[in-house]
């Protein structure tokens, strides 16, 4: 078999299982891609491809034993920057991190390798996750693979633009604001942010620590299922992990919508949003009512304010994670010979680009002596009421249908200049980080310039397999799942 690149995570499985390929060759098929279209793509910051080969090897062996296997055994994953791997190095796409090797591998990594998954290489991303075009990577652009002159936004773009571009079936990305859903959107590919507290973080680098959560970018329905239950589940090392059933999603992967209801927020729906996402969009919502759904107009009034507070307590939040790259503990340190301020200054000023920089000192300002009941309070006290929006919204709703972007995919360079044009990218996809809940965006069809645009689910809290069930009855019965750049 020549294409094993282009089966999801769920056919590999199989395939192997039956023993009608070998793990060795899924690897081999897998790089081989790589091999053709990284150049053209560029998502990966490091790739481990010897070590695959052998781990795979390996595998190889115990099937011919007849030894049992794990759930993935095989299965080839990509890791977004930001997550630690024992030994490798982990950049977060920063200088100030360029030469950092963890000591220690996040949980998630543990998982996913008792599951089986083959760690195939680490993926690029906006510095620190702050972004959402992937262009604040201090080492490369990433290009989209629809179209290699537009982004694949961000700041999971190489996650999202290596399983798009068949470099992978299945990678982890993270989500603060929107950081999986989006580029999941702008690529063409489904991406779920799992309720705060699903997901252990343990081994994930703090950006904003009420906010962060690690999840999954995969082709389809199916893969984001079963890598969602593998990573899921309290952990003794991330006191915010819940303690709360994990199920198996699987189970609730139906093909119709019979007696759920869904709610069309009116706020999702306005100005500024392109006419295709709309179109796009509405018509998933035909599909969803002929499979069964009962759809109803619905309003989440606090909406507007979502931006505004998630840029205060985000940047609140960033501003302490980010005061340890100091020059002492670890990471990068200025050549220059300085007393100790001075060298704090020196190696944040060279070590951090601007972004984060913008992001740090906002945050500071935010947090500072007389400002801070001002700014980071009472966004404290305006994120109460967007999450009090969702629990009415949830009270007649099983879930909320949205577009995940206001656009499709935009030129390299439109947006660098602009970082307010840049952080309204965001704007469908925040609310859900400060409520908390679960989301996925899912492939709906493609727009402007036959760029792919995503469909968004958000849920309950912890009831990710409604979103899933939802989500794969709208892709079982269209047939955006088939559709694939050509690169
Ligand atoms: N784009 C948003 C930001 O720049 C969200 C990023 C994220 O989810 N990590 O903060």
């Amino acid at each position: 078999m020549d294409n094993i690149y282009e089966l999801s995570a769920h056919e590999i499985c199989k395939l192997i299982r039956r023993k009608e390929v070998s793990v060795e060759e899924v690897i081999t098929s897998q790089f081989n891609r790589i091999e053709k279209v990284e150049e053209k793509i560029k998502a990966f910051l490091s790739l481990y491809k010897e070590e695959a080969l052998d781990e795979a090897r390996q595998w190889d062996k115990k099937i011919s034993q007849g030894k049992k296997i794990p759930p993935l055994c095989g299965v080839p994953i990509a890791i977004k920057d930001v997550i630690c791997i024992k030994d490798k190095l982990t950049t977060c796409a920063s200088r100030i991190l360029q030469n950092f090797r963890p000591p220690y591998s996040a949980t998630v990594i543990d998982k996913i390798k008792n599951a089986g998954c083959i760690i195939i290489g680490k993926t690029n991303m906006d510095e620190f996750a702050m972004g959402s075009s992937t262009e604040n990577s201090a080492f490369q652009i990433t290009y989209n693979p629809w179209n290699r002159e537009t982004i694949p936004g961000g700041s999971s773009g190489g996650s999202a633009a290596a399983v798009a571009g068949r470099e992978v079936p299945i990678a982890l990305g993270s989500d603060t604001g929107g950081s999986i859903r989006q580029p999941a959107a702008l690529c063409g590919v489904v991406g779920l942010k799992p309720t705060y507290g699903r997901v252990s973080r343990y081994g994930l680098v703090a950006f904003a620590s009420s906010l962060d959560q690690i999840g999954p970018l995969t082709r389809d329905v199916t893969d984001c299922a079963l890598l969602l239950k593998i990573i899921s589940g309290k952990d003794k090392m991330d006191s915010t992990s819940v303690n709360y059933p994990v199920p198996d999603y699987l189970e609730y992967l139906i093909p119709d919508l019979k007696g759920v209801k869904l709610g069309l927020p009116r706020e999702y729906f306005v100005e500024g949003i392109e006419k295709e996402v709309r179109e796009k969009v509405m018509q998933a919502t035909k599909v969803m009512e002929d499979l069964g759904a009962e759809i109803e107009e619905t309003s989440l009034p606090h909406t507007e304010y979502a931006i505004a507070t998630y840029y205060l307590i985000a940047t609140a939040e960033a501003s302490s994670n980010l005061a340890r790259y100091d020059g002492v503990g670890y990471g990068y340190r200025s050549k220059e010979k300085l007393d100790m301020i001075g060298m704090y200054k020196k190696t944040r000023r060279e070590g951090f680009g601007d972004e984060v920089k913008r992001r740090i000192m906002l945050g500071t300002y935010v947090l500072s002596k007389g400002y801070y009941e001002n700014y980071y309070g009472k966004a404290q006290r305006v994120r109460t009421l967007i999450r009090e929006d969702f629990e009415k919204a949830f009270k007649k709703f099983d879930a909320l249908i949205t577009p995940t972007s206001p656009t499709v995919a935009f030129k390299i360079g439109e947006k660098i200049d602009n970082p307010l044009q840049m952080y309204l990218s965001d704007i469908f996809t925040i609310s859900a980080n400060l409520a908390g809940i679960p989301g996925i965006s899912i492939p709906c069809g493609l727009g402007r310039n036959g760029l792919p645009v995503g469909l968004q689910i958000l849920g309950k809290p912890f009831d990710e397999k409604t979103i899933l069930r939802i989500a794969y009855a709208y892709e079982q019965n269209t047939e955006w799942r088939k559709m694939r750049p050509e690169i």
